[in-house]
């Protein structure tokens, strides 16, 4: 049966950013927290290295943003940026105050008592970290929290489907509860996206399975106009194996004195960058990129076997035993990797509360656009944009809801007209082949070329998902594919759009950053709807 909820605010996605706001509203309205994947930990629980924060004396707020905005190559929105440096201490205390174990550090090398580490493109000690596991401490920890609230219910088998808006106010959202397969309505005051990145548009990525972008797409589809989405920031290895899904073999094995290899055992960097495999991370994942099309090979090769097997052992403890898993012995053979997509730099456009254009819809996390990142992520700057615009959002909400308001009827979702499907085949065929052509036409070199071909596909694949939608049930996959056909159309365009390489984006039809440079890619939902469906430009 399906089931009518009433909430005052709901919020899609159970990573740090939709935990963190569920905590940082007051305990006095009725919050509900929709996770879809159940089994699966999202990618907050995965990240490893930790979180940026300004929190020595010899560090500073302007030090943190002028990192930033050299990282994002000139497209960084200064205000945000220097808001979310200036919020970062306090985000950390509040980590901490929720018992967060941090790694600490003895009082007389650190100040604020914590362990910091430093990434690239800081160029200060700013990271805050649990060990190498600080995404899973910071789950476990906002997670007990929530737990122990009662004005916060968790509904873990629900998939949002569709937001539902009406003047121009979003008042709710369909969801699909994956274990009685019924749509259930949910009926807000104020509604947040927390549904992550949309890496999984891709064929390798170091995301986990729930980062299909569906928040970008309900929120494009209800209006919302969205930014940036050509910079996808790619991870340069990830181990290449067909039962492997989605790990990540980290810079440390580069930074230790592992060479890239050709499937003939040649090296390549050189002929790249000076750095060789120390060269910054998208440079790496070019080069890589590059020789795999050059040779038409699945993968190239990480060797870090000429080190000895005790050494490799104790450095890299778990990745010497999950390549074991799959039978590659690190100490005495190359790792095969390819690069993977690991962040989505664009998303819903919001201002500094988290509010987008549609009243009563809030975004927070990977999934929306601030214009903190610009054209390339800093290392550890998305775990702290994700806690800052959480409790920035979750305040404007404390000082804007009328609780006494009454809410609208919904309709509930009508599955008069549609079936049970039984060509399942399709949905599966069209995953596949939209993430291969994504990773083909649209990964990290690209040419205009290539992105009208991909512009083609999704059209052609829009229509027949469209069409499968109208006439079957959903399923869960459908409604990803659905989705992320979508996201794939808004990179394509996106890229399209931005006549230079700058950052993230890389094309070979203009090789070189522009002085006459776009700011932001903004595309609007409403005007991308009067052009003809297949015109590539904006
Ligand atoms: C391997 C890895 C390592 C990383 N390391 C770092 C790091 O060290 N430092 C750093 O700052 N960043 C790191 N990142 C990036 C960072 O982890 C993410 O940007 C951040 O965690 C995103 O948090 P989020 O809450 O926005 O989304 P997520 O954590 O992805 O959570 C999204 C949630 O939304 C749910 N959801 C999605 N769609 C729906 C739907 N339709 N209905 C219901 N629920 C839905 C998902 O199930 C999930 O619960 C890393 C990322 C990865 C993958």
């Amino acid at each position: 049966m399906s089931t009518h909820f009433k909430f005052d605010v709901i919020i899609i996605g159970s990573g740090a950013a939709g935990l963190s706001a569920a905590l940082h509203l007051p305990a006095t309205l009725k919050v509900a927290v929709l996770a879809k994947m159940p089994s699966e930990q999202p990618s907050s629980y995965w990240a490893q290295g930790g979180i940026s924060a300004v929190l020595e004396p010899e560090d500073s707020i302007d030090q943190h943003t002028v990192d930033t905005i050299e990282a994002g190559a000139g497209l960084c929105d200064e205000s945000i940026v220097r808001f979310c440096a200036g919020a970062g201490k306090q985000s950390i205390e509040w980590l901490a105050d929720l018992g967060m174990p941090f790694t600490r550090d003895r009082q007389e090398i650190s100040d604020s008592g914590f362990h910091l580490t430093r990434e690239g493109g800081h160029s200060r000690r700013r990271v805050v970290h649990a060990a190498d596991a600080t995404g899973r401490a910071l789950q476990e920890t906002l997670q007990a929290h929530v737990l122990e609230r009662d004005n916060i219910r968790v509904f873990n088998h629900h998939i949002a489907i569709d937001l539902i808006h009406q003047q121009q106010k979003c008042v709710g959202l369909y969801a699909l509860n994956r274990q009685d397969q019924h749509v259930d309505v949910f009926k807000g005051r104020k509604i947040i996206l927390a549904t992550g990145g949309a890496a999984k548009v891709y064929l390798y990525t170091s995301n986990p399975d729930g980062s299909t972008g569906d928040g970008i797409a309900m929120a494009w589809r209800a209006g919302c106009r969205v930014a940036n989405m050509e910079f996808i920031q790619f991870h340069p290895t990830c181990l290449y194996h067909p039962e492997a899904k989605s790990f990540l073999i980290t810079e440390a094995i580069r930074g230790e004195g592992g060479k890239l290899l050709l499937p003939d055992g040649e090296r390549f960097m050189q002929r790249f960058d000076e750095r060789t495999e120390l060269a910054p991370r998208d440079i790496v994942a070019r080069a890589i990129d590059h020789e795999m099309k050059r040779l038409g090979s699945d993968c190239v090769y990480l060797d870090i076997s000429y080190k000895s097997s005790a050494f490799i052992k104790s450095h890299f403890p778990t990745i010497y035993r999950r390549c074991l898993e799959y039978d590659i012995d690190i100490t005495r053979q190359p790792i095969p990797v390819v690069p993977a997509a690991h962040y989505t730099c664009g998303g819903v456009m919001v201002d500094i509360d988290g509010r987008t254009d549609l009243e009563n819809l809030y975004a927070v996390g990977e999934v929306a656009y601030t214009g903190l990142h610009g054209a390339n992520r800093m290392a550890s700057n998305s775990l702290l944009e994700c806690l800052v615009f959480a409790q920035a959002a979750a305040d404007k909400i404390a000082t804007e809801i009328d609780t006494a308001e009454t809410l609208p009827l919904l309709e509930r979702w009508d599955e008069s007209q549609v079936t049970d499907s039984d060509e399942d085949i399709v949905v599966a065929h069209n995953w596949d082949e939209l993430r291969r052509f994504m990773w083909d036409y649209v990964g990290i070199v690209r040419t205009n070329k290539r992105l009208e071909r991909a512009l083609h596909r999704t059209e052609l694949l829009k229509s027949e998902i469209n069409e499968y939608y109208g006439n079957y049930k959903v399923s869960p996959d459908l409604l990803e594919l659905r989705n992320l056909v979508v996201v794939a159309e808004l990179i394509i365009r996106s890229a399209l759009a931005r006549k230079e390489s700058r950052g993230l984006h890389f094309t070979l039809d203009y090789p070189d950053t522009s002085d006459n440079y776009q700011s932001a890619t903004i595309l609007d939902p409403g005007q991308l709807k009067q052009k003809p469906a297949k015109l590539a430009s904006i």
